[in-house]
């Protein structure tokens, strides 16, 4: 007999849900969960293997619960004066942001997000039993400080999240947007700028405003610029009593030996790792001019994606691409799909192929 989940004694508020699900397929051009498509340069592989085979000699002792070395790499990466203190790092972005999530919201608490947007701050916040509120965009998926300010006043979250550029739709997030929700949330403000060295240099982070915010908080990940998503690597900076509350919810040496080590070490090799970013920049705005003289909706996009509409049957165009060896997401915005900027040579794949297969 086959067990299902309604024959356990799961959670009354899990029962019906769906888990994240973006498709894992081994097709020769993935670009459907915005990773760097650019494999580590050797000679920084090499440093990070040779720092893990250090890191592995001591592994019979728990970790530096801490993860000092690796909170002064990221401060010293961050810039904008920031201290060890005020870092925090885990498993990935998604584990950061459900350690915010443990230690501020909760049963009978809620976070607050303007939709669509990143699918994970709905899963996250039901996973701590809290419950997720979501606000409305404007005209072209954007957000006007005064539009946002009202929603957040209104819906009084424990939590708010502003996704910088946004997920899925690539639209930018400035920080005019980011002060006036501060202003009208007694919550705690989590700027996620995972997509944020794709954005304009001259464009300021929200990491300037951390002064004078303690409730501000800015998220970052090693998982897209850095190339360096299959080893699970995202950070925070906020004020350093943020970062205390979070070590009330964290499992203790949650962040192994190897990982901070492989991270640390990826680090010392910023420059190069980030040596693809313009590239990808590039790519991303050759699919941009390509879709729209194809006759598509293009999304105006800081991140290393476009969203594109006036797709007249999203997962038939989905599947037709798959059918020729190129995997894009179907972020289930009606008429809409999402791919990543890849190397040239993907881009290309991606472009010629959709070409072929038509409006
Ligand atoms: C990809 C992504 C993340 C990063 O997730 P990791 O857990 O660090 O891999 C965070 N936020 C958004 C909006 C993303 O798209």
């Amino acid at each position: 007999m086959t067990v299902s989940l309604d024959d356990l004694p799961l959670r009354d508020d899990l029962r019906g849900q769906q888990p994240y699900g973006a498709p894992q397929a081994p097709l020769p051009v993935a670009l459907n969960v915005n990773e760097n498509t650019h494999p580590i340069p050797d000679e920084v592989a090499d440093d990070i293997a040779d720092s893990v085979a250090l890191a592995l000699r001591d592994v019979n002792r728990y970790p530096d619960r801490e993860f000092t070395a690796l909170r002064e790499g990221f401060a010293e990466y961050l810039g904008h004066g920031l201290e060890p203190e005020q870092i925090w790092a885990a498993n990935g972005s998604n584990e950061v942001l459900q350690h915010l999530l443990q230690a501020f919201a909760g049963p009978g608490r809620t976070a607050f997000g303007f939709a669509p947007t990143y699918s994970m701050y709905t899963l996250l916040t039901r996973g701590v039993g809290a419950t997720f509120v979501s606000g409305e965009r404007g005209a072209n998926f954007s957000l006007t400080p005064e539009s946002a300010a009202a929603q957040v006043a209104e819906a009084r979250p424990d939590v708010v999240f502003l996704c910088a550029p946004n997920n899925p739709t690539g639209t930018p997030l400035e920080n005019d947007v980011v002060e006036a929700v501060y202003d009208a949330t007694d919550g705690i403000v989590i700027v996620d700028e995972a997509y944020r060295e794709f954005a304009p240099r001259d464009v300021p982070s929200a990491l300037q405003l951390l002064p004078g915010r303690p409730r501000l908080v800015v998220s970052r990940t090693m998982s897209k610029a850095f190339a360096f998503a299959g080893a699970r690597v995202g950070y925070l900076a906020a004020d350093p009593a943020v970062v205390d509350a979070l070590r009330l919810v964290r499992l203790p040496y949650h962040l192994s030996a190897l990982t901070q080590a492989a991270a640390s070490a990826a680090l010392r090799h910023a420059d190069t790792m980030l040596a693809m970013v313009d590239e990808i920049v590039e790519q991303r705005d050759r699919i941009s001019a390509t879709l729209e003289a194809l006759g598509y909706t293009v999304y105006p996009t800081w991140s290393n994606f476009v969203l594109f509409g006036g797709v007249e049957d999203p997962h038939a165009t989905w599947q037709a691409l798959y059918d020729r060896g190129v995997l894009i997401r179907d972020i289930g915005i009606p008429g809409h799909l999402r791919v990543t900027a890849g190397t040239e040579d993907e881009t290309s794949a991606f472009l010629g192929a959709l070409a072929e297969i038509g409006r």
